[in-house]
C-alpha cells in the first residue's frame, strides 16, 4: 500500500481543523506522519546528584518527603512545591502551571521527576512526573507549532502505527541494506519514535539518515540522467595531437593531478552529453593551464571558446598568459572587459560574432546582450563563487548548449560539493606542483608592526617582492583607498629610498592597474600595496611575502586566497597577518591559519564556524534541509549515500531489475518534489 495516498482523516480523533495543524507541520498523509521523525530525545536514565551539571535536564528519582503544596500567584499562575529525598538529600522540586500534578506525589512514595537541575540552589524545576515503574527511559521530542501538543503528535503516530505497521514497504535495496546492515522501514520507524533502548535508537537513526540521504542524492541522480537523455551537448571532436604537442611544449610538467582532470574534462566534452562540470583545486595547484588546454581543444574542433573571470586584474592577467601560448599556434584571442570605449568594444564584439576570434577572455562584460557568438563550445568560469547563480546562467545561454568548466580555488566542502553542486560532476586537484613550499604564517598584533617591518626588510635584501594587503574597512571603495594609501606612505617613508612601492586599488583606471601588475611582474615594483583587488586568481610566483592588515576582517576563505598569492615559487614564501581580534572568532581564525595551510581543512572549518548559508553568500543557496541527517556532523554517511546512488544510475542493469523496484516507485513520485532543488 502506498501510504502517502492514506488520508490523516482515517486516524481517530482527526478532523478539519487537526488535518489542518498537521499541514502546518507539513504532514499530509499517514507516509509523512510516520517518517516525521522526532528532532532529538531526553535521555530519562536517572542520574547520580554529583554528576549533575547545572541546567542540564536530568531524571530524578526519590522518596516524596513533604506533602505537595499548591501555591496560586500572578494571574492564573501556579507553583506546586514537592520535596524529594535523593540520597539522603532533600531535593526542593517546583512545578510552574501545573498543579493537577500534586496527586502524582504521595507522602512515603517512591517518584520519579524530570526537570532541570539547578546546581546553586540544588533543586529541580520539573517538567514531566514520570511512572516510576515505566521502562520507556528516552522520550522523543518532536518539533512542533503552536497548533499542535508533543502529547498529541505522539499518540497520533503511535496510532498510525498500530494501524499501518504491516503496511510500511522498505525503500532501500536488499543489496544496500545488507551491506550496511541497515533496518528495513518499518524498523526504523519504530526505532526512531518509539526506542527502547539507546542501541536500537541508534541503529534505528542510522539508518534513517542514510536513506534520507540516499533518497536524496537518487533524485539528484534521476535530474542528471533525466538531463543526460534530453539535453544533448556539443561533441567535440578535438585534434588530440595537437592538444599531446602543445603540453609537451610547456615550461612544466603537468602534475598526475592535472592530467588527471584534462582527460576527465575533455571526456565530456568529446561525448555528446552536456558537460557540467566543477574543477576545485586549492589556490596555486594550476588549474588556469588545465582550462587553457580544454579551451584549446574546444577551438580544434571548430569552436569558440570563452573564459570569464570575476574581475579585470584577473581576466587581463588571463588574456596576457593565454595570448603568449595560443598566438603561435595561429589562434586568435581577445579581451572583452567593461572599461573599454564603445568602439574598442564594437570592433571586438565583432570579431568575435563573425567567427574571427576563437578565444575570448573577459570580464561579466561577457554576458551583455551585445556580445554574441559565432559558435561557442566551452564556457570556463573562473572563480565560479565570485558571480551570481544568475550571471552564470546568462554565460552559459550564450550557445547553444555549450559544455561548462566552473573552476573554483575557494575550495567547496565535501557537504556542499555532495549536496549543493550534487548535480555537477566535479573534478579535483588534490595536488601542488612539485618544489612548493609551505607557506609560513605568523600572526602579530598590531602593536608589534615594528617586527613587521623588520622582516619585510630582511626579506627584500634577498629579493623577495612583498604584497601588502589593506582591508575593506567600509562599504565605501573611497575610504579604503584612503587606507590603503596611509599604509603605502608608511612603506614609502620606511623603503622609499631602496625599493620600488607600488599602489593598486579598484578604482584606477584600467591602463593604470595594467601598468602595475606589470610592473610588480617583472620586478619592478618590489612592495606592492593593495586593497583587496589581488585577492583572486593574481600570479606572480616571484613574490613571496603576504602582509595582510586588520586580518581579523577576513573570513577563513579569504585570507586563505590571498595567501595563495604567495607560495607559487621557488622561494621559501611567508604571510603575516596584522590583526587585534576582539572576539573569540577571530582569534580562532588566525589560530587555524597559522596552523594548517590545506584549503580544505579551512573550508571545512570555515563551514563549521559560519554556517554553510553564509559561506555562498546567502541561505537559499546554502545546504538543503535534512530531517534526520545533519550533513555536517554525518558527512561519512552522506559520501556513502553519495557514492552508493551514483553507482546505482550508472548500473543501468542494476537501475532496471526489479531489485529496485520500489525505490525507483518512490523517487518517480517524489520526482516533482526533489526536481524543486537548486
Ligand atoms: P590556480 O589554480 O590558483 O588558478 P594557477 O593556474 O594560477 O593556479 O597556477 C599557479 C602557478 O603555477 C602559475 O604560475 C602556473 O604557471 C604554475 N603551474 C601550473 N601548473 C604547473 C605545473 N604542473 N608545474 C609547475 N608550475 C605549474
Ligand atoms: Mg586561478
Amino acid at each position: 500500500m502506498d501510504l502517502r495516498k492514506v488520508s490523516l482523516s482515517v486516524l481517530p480523533g482527526v478532523g478539519p481543523k487537526r488535518l489542518e495543524s498537521l499541514q502546518s507541520l507539513g504532514i499530509n498523509n499517514v507516509y509523512d506522519l510516520l517518517f516525521y521523525f522526532p528532532f532529538r530525545y531526553e535521555d530519562m536514565e536517572a542520574k547520580s546528584l554529583d554528576q549533575a551539571a547545572d541546567q542540564e535536564k536530568i531524571l530524578l528519582k526519590g522518596v516524596v518527603a513533604s506533602d505537595p503544596a499548591v501555591f496560586r500567584f500572578g494571574y492564573k499562575k501556579t507553583r506546586l512545591n514537592v520535596r524529594l529525598l535523593v540520597e539522603n538529600e532533600s531535593i526542593m522540586v517546583t512545578f510552574f502551571n501545573q498543579p493537577w500534578l500534586k496527586d502524582k506525589f504521595e507522602t512515603g512514595n517512591e517518584a520519579a521527576v524530570y526537570g532541570k537541575w539547578n546546581e546553586n540552589r540544588r533543586s529541580l524545576t520539573g517538567m514531566k512526573v514520570i511512572d516510576v515503574n515505566s521502562d520507556d527511559s528516552i522520550d522523543s521530542v518532536y518539533s512542533v507549532n503552536k497548533s499542535i501538543h508533543q502529547k498529541t503528535l505522539v499518540n497520533l503516530i503511535k496510532a498510525a502505527y498500530e494501524k499501518y505497521a504491516d503496511e510500511i514497504e522498505t525503500i532501500i535495496p536488499d543489496y544496500l541494506r545488507e551491506k550496511y546492515k541497515l533496518l528495513d522501514d518499518r524498523q526504523i520507524v519504530s526505532g526512531v519514535h518509539f526506542p527502547k533502548s539507546e542501541e536500537q535508537s541508534d541503529a534505528a537513526r542510522r539508518s534513517a539518515k542514510f536513506r534520507e540521504f540516499f533518497l536524496f542524492q537518487c533524485g539528484l541522480q534521476s535530474i542528471k540522467l533525466e538531463d543526460e537523455q534530453k539535453n544533448i551537448g556539443i561533441e567535440e571532436k578535438y585534434d588530440q595531437t595537437f592538444i599531446d604537442k602543445f603540453v609537451q611544449g610547456l615550461p612544466f610538467e603537468l602534475t598526475e593531478a592535472q592530467n588527471r582532470v584534462v582527460q576527465e574534462i575533455l571526456n565530456d566534452m568529446a561525448s555528446k552529453h552536456h558537460m557540467n562540470r566543477l574543477l576545485q583545486g586549492d589556490v596555486g595547484s594550476g588549474k588556469t593551464i588545465v582550462s587553457v588546454i580544454a579551451m584549446l581543444a574546444s577551438v580544434t574542433a571548430g569552436y569558440q571558446a570563452a573564459i570569464m573571470a570575476p574581475t579585470e586584474i584577473l581576466a587581463q592577467q588571463h588574456f596576457d598568459k593565454i595570448s603568449k601560448l595560443l598566438t603561435p599556434l595561429k589562434m586568435r584571442t581577445a579581451l572583452l572587459t567593461g572599461s573599454q570605449t564603445k568602439k574598442e568594444h564594437d570592433f571586438i564584439t565583432g570579431d568575435i560574432k563573425n567567427g574571427k576570434t576563437n578565444v575570448i577572455v573577459g570580464t561579466h562584460a561577457l554576458i551583455q546582450d551585445s556580445v554574441d557568438f559565432k559558435n561557442l563550445g566551452l564556457i570556463v568560469i573562473d572563480e565560479q563563487h565570485r558571480f551570481g547563480v544568475n550571471q552564470r546562467k546568462a554565460m552559459r545561454e550564450k550557445g547553444d548548449n555549450p559544455d561548462v568548466l566552473a573552476m573554483t580555488a575557494t575550495p567547496i566542502p565535501r557537504t556542499l560539493a555532495i549536496t549543493t553542486y550534487g548535480d555537477m560532476d566535479v573534478s579535483r586537484i588534490d595536488q601542488l606542483p612539485a618544489g612548493r613550499k609551505k607557506v609560513e604564517t605568523y600572526w602579530i598584533r598590531s602593536q608589534k608592526v615594528e617586527q613587521m617591518y623588520h622582516f619585510v626588510e630582511k626579506e627584500l635584501t634577498t629579493g623577495a617582492q612583498v604584497y601588502v594587503v589593506t582591508p575593506l574597512i567600509s562599504e565605501s571603495e573611497k575610504m579604503d583607498l584612503k587606507n590603503a594609501e596611509l599604509i603605502y606612505d608608511k612603506f614609502t617613508e620606511l623603503f622609499g629610498d631602496k625599493y620600488q612601492i607600488g599602489l593598486l586599488h579598484g578604482q584606477m583606471p584600467n591602463d593604470q592597474k595594467e601598468s602595475v601588475m606589470n610592473d610588480f611582474s617583472d620586478k619592478k615594483i618590489d612592495i606592492l600595496v593593495s586593497t583587496t583587488v589581488i585577492e583572486v586568481g593574481v600570479d606572480v610566483p616571484n613574490a613571496s611575502v603576504m602582509v595582510i592588515y586588520d586580518a581579523n576582517r577576513f573570513g577563513l576563505s579569504q585570507l586563505h586566497q590571498l595567501r595563495g598569492r604567495v607560495g607559487r615559487g621557488k622561494k621559501q614564501s611567508y604571510c603575516i597577518l596584522i590583526a587585534d581580534p576582539n572576539n573569540e572568532a577571530a582569534v580562532e581564525r588566525m589560530k587555524i591559519l597559522t596552523s594548517t595551510n590545506d584549503g580544505f581543512v579551512l573550508a571545512e572549518e570555515d563551514l563549521k564556524m559560519r554556517g554553510a548559508g553564509d559561506l555562498l553568500g546567502n541561505r537559499q543557496s546554502g545546504l538543503p534541509e535534512f530531517k534526520v541527517g545533519n550533513p555536517i556532523n554525518d558527512i561519512n554517511i552522506l559520501e556513502v549515500a553519495q557514492e552508493e546512488a551514483t553507482r546505482l544510475f550508472t548500473d543501468k542493469k542494476l537501475l532496471n531489475s526489479p531489485k529496485t523496484k520500489a525505490l525507483k516507485t518512490f523517487i518517480g513520485q517524489e520526482f516533482d518534489q526533489l526536481n524543486n532543488f537548486d
